[in-house]
């Protein structure tokens, strides 16, 4: 299984990250400070992905990714910030980090940056490289199909293309044009309103409630988003 690291000195916002690592697919290892996290790392040389906070007690996150990457270049690391400020840092500090995620966040959010980092430092241990898993849903990129917890749903082909590209942007507002070139293609001279249609069908398939949906949902005069 895959390891990834999560320094957090908040248990709760911890608990919240390692649940959903696990939910994920991950395996999730815990530390609440600086000197815990690279304990852990010397322990667990397989982790490929930690995650660190920036603001904690002692050793801040900051200092505990300068000390990582002295030594070790291959591992995926990624800044959770708290605030704004700290982002004009993060950017000035991205010569050991790879990625940073804004507070508050969500779990598609940060397991999304966590697969994607995965995939580019070559991580893909098991062979779970083409599943992409988020919330209750499981979508199979080799046989095409998507499960909902555990229930196979039928999907069209372009539906399915619909779900592959959300899951691919999870919590990114995609606007009809831009769910009509990546489905249909760039050449494509129909309708924007095909979108919509594909969507009310598929909200159909996946949601609970048509009436209220929670995981494609609408952006006013805009497209839709995922959150699942
Ligand atoms: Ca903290």
């Amino acid at each position: 299984m895959k390891k990834v690291l999560i320094l957090e000195d908040e248990t709760s916002i911890r608990s919240f990250v390692v649940i959903n690592l696990q939910r994920a697919g991950y395996e999730a290892i815990e530390a609440s400070s600086g000197e815990e996290a690279l304990e852990q790392l010397r322990k667990n040389p397989d982790i490929g992905v930690a995650i660190f906070d920036i603001n904690l007690p002692g050793m801040d996150g900051f200092e505990v990714c300068r000390t990582v990457r002295a030594t070790n270049k291959s591992i995926g690391i990624i800044m959770l910030t708290a605030r704004t400020q700290e982002m004009d840092k993060v950017t000035g500090l991205m010569t050991g980090a790879d990625d940073y995620v804004t507070k508050p966040f969500s779990p598609a959010e940060l397991t999304a940056r966590i697969d994607a980092l995965y995939r580019r430092i070559g991580g893909e241990a098991g062979g779970t490289s083409d599943e992409l898993r988020q919330g209750p849903f499981v979508l199979n990129t080799r046989n095409r199909t998507l499960e909902k917890a555990g229930a196979r749903i039928k999907l069209t082909q372009v539906e399915y293309s619909i779900v592959k590209l959300f899951m691919q942007n999870p919590g990114r507002a995609m606007s009809r044009e831009d769910i009509l070139a990546a489905v249909w293609g760039r050449d494509y001279d129909g309708e924007l309103k095909i979108v919509d249609v594909n969507i009310r069908r598929l909200r159909i398939k996946i949601e609970d409630d048509t009436s209220n949906p929670v995981y494609i949902t609408t952006v006013w005069g805009y497209g839709y988003k995922w959150g699942a």
